[in-house]
């Protein structure tokens, strides 16, 4: 049992550290601190039911930065803030023995740094970091891992695509962009004000990353890894990125999904001008059933943004549904024919501003590229070099 003097000292020694980060404390944050509530406990159960999932802690829940919350034996929840649209993603601390296993760490920015000091002067102290798992390669996900690892002179765990291709797009930084990316997004209906602002974002993927270790270990699908005493199953899911892995934990019923399943969010599925013929959409949709078919309904999943949920499979249905229906718009949409930034209001509800263009377009792509593949439309150039998507008078569509 830890006496209440130390808990008061961990409590002040985190105190000019949590000024830093810029994080006032709040009234009810001065009554937790006088409680002695610092603490992590489990979290109060507070079921709220919406959409046809339950939270567990209802869906709001919005855990203080950097501040770890209990979600089961062994498995801690932080949340990182970060200074977009989407602004927080969901960290997993894991037990391990006399150490910790990292599952996700956030973009390489000055206050997540702050947020792991924190923590490693507090909630971790004293014991070190044993493995970082990535989920994916997206920057959100892989920001830090190279920094942590470093630090703590510990493995990477990731799949071998998200490696590779993370080393791969953090090398683009600093690059002009290619033509071939330039001549892809003409085809798609760019203006040249558009195309000079894609080439002026050209590179950003590997500016919130710190430099990625250089070996790692493969993780591959259906592996067990052991953590804490107990078994984790790799889980390998495709479309949102190449080869993303989730954690199962039978003894715990848990999912860690990272980016495959959120319960708000649809998962982002686009193809970029790497590969410009790919369709990621049809590996998302089989991926999704294949998670449906290999995972019990009764698992807590713990996504990598918004809240903790109960109904995997409701989840996975949905979001499978959600891409069904937006295929059957986009092609009736194509009855005459459309470039790819024509298409945006078969898919999109809101308008899509220079900021979100990028996305929707990879996006908007994915599905056209899916429903190609299935001999449901084809394109025309035109002599600008611009793509005319539209409907096949026969079509032989197949799934
Ligand atoms: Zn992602």
């Amino acid at each position: 049992m830890k006496s209440t003097l130390s808990h008061l000292a961990r409590l002040y020694a985190a105190l000019p550290q949590r000024r830093m980060l810029d994080f006032p404390a709040t009234n009810a944050e001065h009554s937790r601190l006088a409680s002695f509530s610092l603490e992590p406990s489990m979290l109060v159960a507070n079921p709220e039911n919406y959409a046809g999932l339950t939270y567990p802690w209802t869906r709001a829940i919005n855990p203080e930065p950097g501040v770890p919350q209990q979600v089961a034996e062994g498995v801690y929840w932080v949340r990182f803030p970060m200074p977009m649209g989407l602004d927080h993603i969901n960290i997993w601390l894991l037990e391990d023995g006399d150490g910790w296993v990292v599952v996700d760490t956030c973009l390489d920015l000055p206050r997540s740094r702050e947020i792991w000091e924190t923590l490693f002067s507090g909630f971790l102290s004293g014991k070190r970091i044993t493995r970082v798992i990535c989920t994916h390669m997206h920057p959100d996900h892989v920001g830090l891992a190279g920094w942590l690892t470093e630090r703590f002179d510990c493995q990477l765990l990731m799949t071998r695509e998200e490696y590779l291709m993370c080393r791969s797009l953090v090398s683009d930084t600093g690059k002009p962009a290619p033509e071939v990316a330039i001549r892809y997004f003409k085809a798609a209906g760019y203006s040249e004000e558009q195309i000079d602002n894609y080439r002026r974002a050209f590179g950003g993927f590997g500016r919130a990353v710190y430099r990625l270790p250089d070996s790692f270990h493969r993780l591959k699908d259906r592996e067990t890894l052991t953590i804490g005493g107990r078994y984790w199953q790799v889980i390998v899911g495709s479309g949102h990125s190449p080869e993303h892995a989730c954690l199962y934990c039978p003894a715990l019923k848990l999912l860690i999904s990272g980016d495959q399943v959120l319960p708000r969010i649809t998962p982002n599925v686009s193809v970029f001008p790497t590969e410009p013929d790919s369709d990621p959409l049809q590996e998302w949709l089989q991926s999704c059933a294949r998670i449906r078919e290999l995972l019990p309904e009764d698992l807590l999943v713990l996504p990598a943004h918004e809240a903790p949920f109960y109904g995997l499979h409701v989840r996975l249905t949905q979001l499978i549904e959600t891409h069904k229906k937006e295929l059957n718009q986009l092609y009736d949409h194509l009855s005459a024919p459309k470039r790819v930034v024509d298409c945006f209001p078969a898919l999109f509800k809101r308008e899509i501003t220079e900021h979100h263009l990028s996305l929707a377009t990879g996006e908007t792509i994915a599905h056209l590229n899916c429903l190609r593949r299935r001999r449901q439309i084809d394109f025309n150039t035109d002599d600008a070099g611009v793509r005319w998507y539209f409907q096949l008078p026969e079509s032989i569509a197949f799934d």
